[in-house]
């Protein structure tokens, strides 16, 4: 679970989350919209510690990331994140990106670490690309591996940002399918994304962010129907 309040953050003058007030319960699917610019990626990355806010809290499975004492190397390994560039290692085949953080960080056994990367591309519906390279993979099969490499240190949270906006519009059904399905599982997940489709299917929640701070929030099935704000509603009528 995650929970997020008063989050600030600037970039040098410029106020870029203006506090931003967010709970995300365990096994919930929270789908983050809003316009280019407006702070979604920025919030997602306060998340994962690539970003240190100017103030406010969050903490994530009960760990308080922004206290001084908090060990960010554990929590980071909690934290799986997935981005709209797949960011593979190119001389490593598919396998060995999985396996990489299991051995180095965690010590798993190499052995294992393998047999379990076989297992993860299995899930995401690639049980023959184990000894392929990143060069010799769609760009939709690459992200599927990103995912299963996400997934290899076993986070309790999965942060994606727009992870098929680079993708050619054959290959977003095949990544989508895969969120689906670990959505089913139970995982909690943040997702930042313009699939309409894949908010309504998978999402608990969706959350219209603008200029740094959310402006409303809702199932799905409400929020996209009859929305209270109008600026969402205005945002909606162009993305639906
Ligand atoms: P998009 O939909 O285009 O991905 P976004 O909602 O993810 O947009 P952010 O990337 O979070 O938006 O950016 C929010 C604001 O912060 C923008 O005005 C952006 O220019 C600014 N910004 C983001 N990263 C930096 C940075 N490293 N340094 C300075 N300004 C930044
Ligand atoms: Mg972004």
């Amino acid at each position: 679970a995650v929970k997020v309040s008063g989050l600030v953050k600037d970039y040098g003058k410029q106020r870029v989350l203006n506090g931003v007030d967010l709970e995300v319960g365990a096994g919930e699917v929270a789908v983050i919209i809003g316009p280019s610019g407006s702070g979604k990626s920025t919030l997602l990355r306060c998340l994962n510690l690539l970003e240190r806010p100017q103030s406010g809290d969050i903490v994530i499975e009960g760990k308080p990331l922004l206290h001084p004492a908090a060990d960010l190397n554990a929590i980071r390994t909690e934290i799986g994140m997935v981005f709209q560039q797949f960011n593979l290692f190119p001389h490593l085949t598919a396998a060995d990106n999985i396996a990489l953080a299991p051995v180095r960080v965690r010590k798993r056994p190499k052995a294992e670490a393998r047999a379990r990367a076989i297992e993860l591309l299995e899930m995401v519906g690639l049980p023959d690309k184990a000894d392929v390279y990143p060069g010799s993979l769609s760009g939709g099969q690459a992200q599927r591996v990103a995912i299963a490499r996400a997934l290899a240190m076993e986070p309790r949270l999965m942060l994606f940002d727009e992870p098929t906006s680079a993708l050619d519009p054959e290959m977003v059904g095949e990544v989508l399918a895969v969120m689906k399905r670990l959505a089913e599982g139970g995982m909690t997940m943040v997702v930042v994304t313009h699939e309409m489709g894949f908010a309504k299917e998978a999402g608990h929640r969706v959350i219209f962010m603008e200029q740094g701070a959310i402006v409303e929030e809702g199932p799905p099935s409400r929020l996209f129907t009859s929305p209270a704000k109008e600026r969402t509603r205005s945002f909606l009528s162009k993305v639906l």
